[in-house]
C-alpha cells in the first residue's frame, strides 16, 4: 500500500476472481464460463463495430436497450446495460443501500457481495441457509433491509420457485430486492416477469455465461423506469461509456440469436445431467443445480485436496475457504468431452485413495 492510499479503503479485502492462468492450458472449470464460443452473429456484429472505434460507444445504449425491450416485452427505459453484472450488482449497493437501509443477504452466496458492502460502506447482515443448503423464504418476509439473493444461487445452484421470489418482493415492499439471475437461463425461472407488478424488485443478468460473452463484459438490469433511472444517474456519474460499442455489438446478435442461444443451453443441461450421474456413480454427493456448474463432494477426499490434486493434473474447479463448504468443490459444466475428461481424472485419481 502507497503512503498515499486513501484511508477510507485501506482496510478493504477485494474480491478474489477464480483463476485465469496464462501459463498452462488447463481444462477450466472454474469459473462458470461457456465453453462454447460466441453466436456466429454476435461475432459478425463486433466484427463491424470495431472498425468504428474511433467513436464513442452510445452512452443511452439505444439500440441494445430496444432489442432487449422487445425480447422481454418491456419498455426501453425498464432495461439498462452494465460493463458485466457485477458493474450493475456495485450499483444497486451504491443506490438503494446505506446506513438506513442496510444489506441482507444468505451466509453462502456470491463472494462479491460483502465486497461490494464494504466498498461501499453498507453494514450488511448474512441469513445462514438451512442445513441442505436451500433458502427459508420466512427469513426474509418483513425484514425491512435491501435483499440481494442470487437465483440461482451461487456456489450452489439451487434455484428458488418464482412464487417464493414474489413472497419476499412482496414481502418488503418499503425495500429494494435485487434478484440476480446470473445463472437463470439454465433452469431457473426469471423474475424479470414481475417488474411490472412490483416497483422494488430489480432483476440482474448476465452475458457471461448462457450467452457466451464473460471477455466481453456485459451485464442487464431490469426494473422499473424509476429504479432504472436512479442506477443510471450513478452511472452516469461514474462511467458513462462503460459499454464499448464492440460489446454493445456483441450483446445484440448474442440476444438476436435465440436458436444458438437455446442450442448452448440445452447442451450444458444434458451434460450437467450426465455429470451429476457420473459423479454419483463414483460416489459424489452433488446439491441439486439448475445452473451451470455442480457443488459436488466427496466422503473419502476433502475439497481442498481434489482441488489440488485435479489442478496438478491439468484441470480447474473451484474450492471455497468457507468453512461451511470446504468440503464442497465448484464444478463448471464444460463441453461432453471435458466433462468425460474430469470423470476419468476422478475415476484414476479416486482409486489411488
Ligand atoms: N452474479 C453471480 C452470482 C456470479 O456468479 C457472477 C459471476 N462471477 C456474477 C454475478 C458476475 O458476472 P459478470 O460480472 O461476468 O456478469
Amino acid at each position: 500500500m502507497s503512503r498515499f492510499f486513501s484511508e477510507k479503503f485501506s482496510a478493504l479485502t477485494p474480491y478474489i476472481p477464480g483463476e485465469q492462468p496464462r501459463e498452462r492450458t488447463y481444462i477450466k472449470l472454474n469459473t462458470n464460463e461457456s465453453p462454447y464460443p460466441p453466436s456466429p452473429i454476435a461475432l459478425r456484429m463486433a466484427r463491424q463495430a470495431a472498425g468504428n472505434v474511433n467513436l464513442y460507444s452510445d452512452p443511452t445504449c439505444q439500440s441494445i436497450c430496444k432489442v432487449a425491450a422487445e425480447k422481454y416485452g418491456i419498455d426501453a427505459d425498464e432495461v439498462m446495460f452494465t460493463n458485466g453484472s457485477d458493474d450493475i450488482l456495485n450499483f444497486a449497493f451504491m443506490a438503494f443501500c446505506d446506513e438506513r437501509h442496510p444489506v441482507v443477504f444468505p451466509d453462502i452466496t456470491y463472494g462479491f457481495y460483502p465486497v461490494f458492502a464494504a466498498f461501499n460502506r453498507i453494514p450488511y447482515e448474512t441469513i445462514p441457509l438451512q442445513d441442505d443448503f436451500t433458502l427459508r423464504v420466512e427469513d426474509y418476509v418483513g425484514i425491512g433491509k435491501t435483499i440481494f439473493i442470487a437465483n440461482p444461487n451461487a456456489p450452489t445452484g439451487i434455484a428458488l420457485p418464482l412464487c417464493d421470489i414474489e413472497r419476499i418482493v412482496q414481502g418488503n415492499p418499503d425495500n429494494v430486492v435485487v434478484i440476480d439471475e446470473a445463472y437463470v437461463d439454465f433452469g431457473g425461472k426469471s423474475a424479470v416477469s414481475l417488474i411490472h407488478k412490483y416497483d422494488n424488485l430489480l432483476v440482474t443478468q448476465t452475458f457471461s455465461k448462457s450467452r457466451n460473452l464473460a471477455g466481453a463484459r456485459l451485464g442487464m438490469g431490469f426494473g422499473c423506469k424509476a429504479l432504472i433511472q436512479d442506477l443510471n444517474t450513478l452511472r452516469y456519474s461514474t462511467n458513462p461509456y462503460n459499454i464499448n460499442s464492440v460489446t454493445m455489438a456483441a450483446g445484440i446478435g448474442a440476444l438476436t440469436d435465440e436458436v444458438y442461444f437455446m442450442s448452448c443451453c440445452r447442451q450444458i443441461k444434458e451434460t450437467r445431467a450426465w455429470t451429476e450421474k457420473e459423479l454419483a456413480r463414483l460416489g459424489f454427493e452433488t446439491l441439486p443445480s439448475a445452473a451451470n456448474f455442480l457443488f459436488a463432494r466427496h466422503p473419502k477426499i476433502s475439497g481442498k485436496d481434489l482441488y489440488l490434486t485435479l489442478k496438478e493434473k491439468g484441470i480447474l474447479v473451484r474450492h471455497f475457504d468457507d468453512a461451511r463448504i470446504t468440503d464442497f468443490n465448484r464444478i463448471t459444466i464444460g463441453s461432453k468431452e471435458e466433462m468425460e475428461t474430469l470423470i476419468q481424472t476422478l475415476e484414476v485419481l479416486l482409486c489411488e485413495k
